[in-house]
C-alpha cells in the first residue's frame, strides 16, 4: 500500500472543483486537518451531523469531503459544551481532516449544476451568470442555463423532474400546459437565482430549495419553478465524487456515507 498524503488528494480535488469558483461568502477547501498528514480511508457526505460524525469515527475515515461547510461559521470557543463543539472536538480528536469544496462543487465545470443541467437533458449549456467574467469558460461559474433539445409542456418537464431525481413529491409554480424551452438551474438554496434566471428569459428554473415568496416571485413572473429538494438536488454528487476520487486513487477505500438520509421527511 503506497501511503498516500492529503495534500495529493487535495490537489486532485483543486483540480477538479477549483477553489477560485468558490462564492466570496463561502468558507471552503481544507477546514479541519494537517496537509502532511497520510490517508487511506475517504468518506464523502453532503452534510456533517453527529450520526455522520460517529460513521467516520466507527468506519476510521482518515479524511471526511462534505459538500457543505463544516466549520462554517466563525468559532470562538471549542468545547464539548455544544453539540457542534462536540463534533468537532471528536473529529480533531480521531485526527480526521474535513475538506469542503461546496460552491466550487456547484460551480465546477462538471459540478452539480452541469451534472444537473445534463440530468434534464438541456443542450447548450452555459453558467446562469454569463456576464460575471467574460473570460470564465462557459460552463464554469454560478448556475447553469440551457435549452430544452425541444419544447415541451411544463408538466411533461415536472416529471422529466420526477423521474431524473426519483422524488415524487416536487412543490412547483407553474401553468403545466404551458410549454417550455429554456431551463435554468441552481443546486440547493438558490432562490437568489431567480432574478438572472427572469433576466435571462428562462420558461422555468429547477432549484434544490425555495422560500414562499421567491414561488410567489416566479408566478408573478410568468416562470414556472420547480423544487427537487435540497437534499436531493446535491447528494447524488457526493456520491459521484466518491466513485470518481476511487477510481483516481485505486489503492484507497472511498465511500459516500451509508446513514446520509434526506432529513425532511414527508407523510403521504
Ligand atoms: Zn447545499
Amino acid at each position: 500500500m503506497t501511503e498516500m498524503s492529503l495534500s495529493t488528494v487535495m490537489e486532485f480535488l483543486e483540480e477538479r472543483y477549483p477553489l477560485r469558483l468558490a462564492e466570496e461568502w463561502d468558507n471552503v477547501g481544507l477546514l479541519i486537518g494537517d496537509p502532511e498528514q497520510s490517508v487511506e480511508r475517504i468518506m464523502t457526505c453532503l452534510t456533517i451531523t453527529p450520526l455522520i460524525c460517529r460513521e467516520a469515527i466507527e468506519e476510521k475515515a482518515d479524511l471526511i469531503i462534505s459538500h457543505h461547510p463544516f466549520p462554517f461559521h466563525a468559532i470562538k470557543r471549542l468545547t464539548t459544551e455544544t453539540v457542534r463543539g462536540r463534533m468537532i472536538w471528536d473529529i480533531v480528536t480521531e485526527k480526521i481532516a474535513v475538506y469542503s469544496p461546496h460552491t466550487a462543487h456547484d460551480s465546477a465545470p462538471d459540478g452539480i449544476n452541469q451534472q444537473i443541467a445534463k440530468r434534464l437533458g438541456l443542450q447548450q449549456i452555459t453558467t446562469l451568470y454569463e456576464d460575471k467574467n467574460e473570460k470564465a469558460v462557459s460552463n464554469e461559474g454560478t448556475g447553469r442555463f440551457g435549452m430544452l433539445p425541444e419544447p415541451i409542456l411544463f408538466g411533461e418537464l415536472l416529471e422529466k423532474t420526477q423521474e431524473a431525481f426519483n422524488q415524487q413529491v416536487i412543490p412547483y409554480i407553474g401553468d403545466p400546459e404551458k410549454s417550455v424551452r429554456t431551463v435554468a438551474v441552481g443546486c440547493g438554496s438558490a432562490g437568489s437565482f431567480l432574478e438572472q434566471a427572469i433576466l435571462r428569459g428562462a420558461d422555468a428554473f429547477l432549484l434544490g430549495e425555495s422560500k414562499y415568496h421567491t414561488f410567489l416571485e416566479a408566478q408573478f413572473n410568468g416562470i414556472g419553478l420547480i423544487v427537487t429538494g435540497h437534499y436531493i438536488s446535491e447528494r447524488f454528487a457526493m456520491e459521484r465524487m466518491a466513485e470518481l476520487i476511487q477510481t483516481k486513487f485505486s489503492d484507497l477505500t472511498v465511500w459516500a456515507s451509508e446513514v446520509e438520509t434526506d432529513p425532511i421527511k414527508y407523510l403521504i
